[in-house]
């Protein structure tokens, strides 16, 4: 028997481990549907496909060939290792055989991808008669390729920052692309939701409108990994009919998907026994097996501390070279293409990466993957544990959870995740401030006639603004740019706002800029002494100059993170919809004046508190859109206002979370706000906002799915195993001493009536 599958059935027959495991799941090898290659396809892609040893396509790959070549826009949703590169490439590089002068434009969400494609491409089409031209273009690309590019490269593989700051703004030179632009690729689509997504979104009604000037209509091509709403979010992106594709033709070897909480160690507090050395065991049996393994972790600091667990554990010959390696940003390439050779040809048996590995990057199919927290979202989740699994034999993902609410709740709740609804990826590409943003950089690429509308935005007020500002000026009935300075310059399409603070980092002889937080979260993430988490590595934040909009920060490894005690007044300014009743509904917008004055130091994973520091910094304005509810006397009956107080502050603890879960977002894009008498709805009143100026649209998607998310948020609570509140369900126990579970469970009884 191979030495996982004894191993299985090892752990199967151990009591002591399967009274850790919530779930078994055993996904059965599956044949996989095959279709011949369809008509359209050329003899050239015939003969390249048959020396890469192809005869015949998966299903899934057939279909979206011959849409696109029927002049469709495509969505395809596929799994990890499901040969969804084909999909675009064949009928692309089809096309352009046919057609050399036509164009392709291939967007990734990072550049690591992006080359990692073009590698891909150059060996699909290393030997046709036809030759093409697959370029990356991007901040790395030498300037004296960039012409050569702009002019004679049929593929162009670059990322939407790239598109939206250097190519779009300098459309006059690359002619040839935008008059012949037959295809636009979109790989990882659902990477683009909430503020990214909704930037994305605009860019690509500037590409669209760039293209129209030059007499091109390109058809998209998406891919996307499973998400509840993949023709909806395409939709979104590109504002065209598509067709979706779901289904998937490639087989599958058998994969047991083990979801493993590890024991209660007291249950007062809610403390269980620490993912990472739950998952230490598990991955020294798996190593020392020679089973090749991958171990996912959630910072920097996991990776490293894991590594050095392992080492210790794993005994080797002198002089051998380890056969575990960490991985994670901040190793240098070569290093990491080395690690990346030796887990292809299986002499490297462990590797512990953070997420840096999950997408894209060619590993080869491993054994066994372990998670040593929930990565986030359902669709990652697969991600991560697409990583093992070869052509045929077994393999294994296992779950290991951590305390965190989100992590016991996926546990508990295993058919929440193996049921066919993962999570919905929200955007909205009329936000405000991000359209008007990118109407800005629109105007400067090309003048907008007066009625003319961007994608389906109807723009006229913003361009009525914009001649108020001086930014622009209306003649004959155009619209024509007038500043100096060049707009999409200081857009940065990963956050909301033009005000964003520059994070530089110290630590090296050259200052470097490492990235940017947005000037409302700046006071809570980049205030002095705090940990500022970036690429899975840790900055200490040294000063920060909220003028000039710049935070100094230095490299240090620490055990703890920091977290700032916020106190915001929130003030409702406008109403969009509501439903009044025992509790009464509402969503609209809402004006929040944010104070840090505090932070504390949590240690990680057992959260306990290490010290307290203050913070001295302004205060924030913002505004947004928030979802809330209060309830009236008939909802809470005979609680008194300090139960229904500390029943809110639960709440506000709790439903972010779950929230956050259900619309895709990070739990920090979402935040509440209790107020027992609230000025505005006079009543005890929960707020749930959006962190971002402007909304991304959550608040509305909160107001209707608000049913699912108590229900879930109320599982959350009763499948909890702590006495009375815990950090994994509604916060530590109140001091009162009186049962907070109860209060809570009690107002989401009547919010779910
Ligand atoms: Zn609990």
């Amino acid at each position: 028997m191979p030495k996982l599958n004894e191993l299985l059935q090892q752990w199967q027959d151990d009591p002591a481990f399967m009274s850790n495991v919530t779930r078994w799941e055993t996904v059965p090898a599956s044949e996989g549907n095959f279709s011949d290659f369809p008509s359209h396809l050329g003899p050239q892609l015939h003969k390249a496909l048959k020396r890469r040893g192809i005869e015949k396509l998966y299903s899934h790959q057939a279909k979206a060939v011959d849409a696109v070549l029927n002049n469709n826009n495509v969505v395809v949703v596929t799994p990890t290792a499901s040969g969804k590169t084909l999909c675009y490439n064949l009928p692309v590089v089809n096309s352009l055989i046919k057609d050399q002068s036509s164009r392709a434009l291939f967007l990734f969400p990072t550049k690591a991808l992006a080359q990692d494609q073009v590698t891909e491409l150059r060996d699909l089409t290393a030997d046709l008669d036809t030759p093409l031209h697959c370029q990356t273009y991007d901040g790395d690309t030498e300037p004296g390729l960039r012409q050569g590019i702009r002019r004679n490269g049929h593929i162009v593989v670059t990322n939407p920052d790239m598109l939206h700051s250097a190519i779009l703004p300098h459309h006059t030179k690359w002619i040839q692309l935008f008059q012949n632009l037959q295809y636009i690729v979109i790989d990882e689509m659902h990477q683009y939701r909430g503020v990214f997504g909704s930037h994305v979104a605009n860019v690509i009604r500037r590409l669209k409108r760039i293209c129209a000037f030059y007499g091109s209509d390109p058809k998209f091509i998406l891919c996307s990994a499973t998400i509840a709403n993949p023709g909806e979010l395409a939709g979104m992106l590109i504002e065209e009919p598509l067709q979706v594709i779901n289904e998937n033709g490639s087989p599958q070897a058998e994969k047991h998907f083990v979801f493993y909480n590890p024991p209660m160690i007291n249950p007062e507090l809610g403390l269980r026994r620490s993912s990472l050395l739950e998952a230490q065991r598990v991955a020294s049996e798996l190593i020392s097996k020679e089973i090749q393994t991958i171990i996912f972790t959630r910072s920097r600091l996991g990776v490293e501390i894991l590594l050095t667990y392992l080492r210790q554990g794993i005994k080797k010959r002198p002089g051998e070279e380890s056969s575990i390696r960490g991985y994670r940003g901040g190793y240098l390439p070569r290093e990491r293409r080395a690690i990346e050779e030796g887990l292809r040809a299986g002499t490297i048996k462990g590797v512990i990466s953070t997420n840096a590995l999950e997408l894209g990057i060619d590993i080869g199919a491993l054994d066994a993957c372990l998670m040593t927290s929930y990565p986030g979202s359902i669709a990652s989740t697969w991600q991560q544990a697409g990583r093992s699994g070869r052509r045929s034999g077994t393999s294994l993902a296992l779950l290991i959870a951590n305390s965190e609410p989100l992590n016991q709740y996926i546990v508990a709740n295993p058919d929440y995740f193996f049921g066919r609804t993962p999570e919905r990826a929200l955007a909205d590409p009329d936000n405000l401030i991000i359209l008007t943003n990118h109407v800005r950089c629109a105007a400067f690429e090309l003048p907008f006639d007066q009625g003319e509308k961007f994608g389906s935005a109807e723009i006229t007020a913003i361009l009525n603004f914009l001649v108020e500002e001086d930014v622009l000026y209306l003649s004959d009935s155009r619209y024509h740019w007038m500043e100096d300075t060049y707009p999409a310059e200081e857009i940065s399409l990963r956050s909301a706002t033009r005000e964003n603070v520059v994070i530089i980092d110290n630590t090296g002889p050259h200052p470097r800029v490492i990235g940017e937080v947005d000037r409302f979260s700046a006071p809570m993430l980049v205030h002095e002494e705090a940990i500022y988490m970036h690429g899975g590595k840790q900055f200490q934040v040294e000063k920060l100059d909220f003028d000039e909009k710049k935070a100094y920060v230095r490299l240090v490894d620490v055990n703890y993170f920091t977290d700032a005690n916020l106190s915001v007044d929130l003030k409702t300014l406008d109403i969009f919809e509501q439903e009044e009743g025992k509790i009464n509904r509402a969503w609209g917008d809402v004006r929040i004046n944010a104070l840090v004055s505090m932070f504390k130091k949590i240690r990680f994973n057992t959260h306990e508190n290490l010290g307290a520091g203050p913070v001295d910094l302004p205060e924030t304005e913002m505004h947004t859109t928030a979802f809330w509810i209060s309830f009236t006397p008939a909802a809470y009956g005979n609680m008194t206002l300090s139960e229904i107080q500390s029943g809110l502050i639960s709440l506000a603890n709790l439903i972010p979370q779950v929230a956050a879960f259900f619309l895709m977002g990070d739990p920090r894009d979402l935040r509440a706000v209790s107020q027992v008498k609230a000025p505005f709805t006079e009543l005890p009143t929960l707020y749930l906002y959006d962190n971002f100026p402007g909304g991304v649209g959550y608040s509305a998607e909160i107001y209707r799915s608000y049913k699912e998310i108590f229900t879930a948020a109320r599982k959350v609570i009763t499948d909890c195993k702590c006495i009375d509140g815990c950090p994994s369900c509604i916060g530590p126990t109140s001091q009162d001493g009186e049962s907070s579970k109860k209060k809570v469970l009690h107002l989401i009884e009547v919010i779910l009536g």
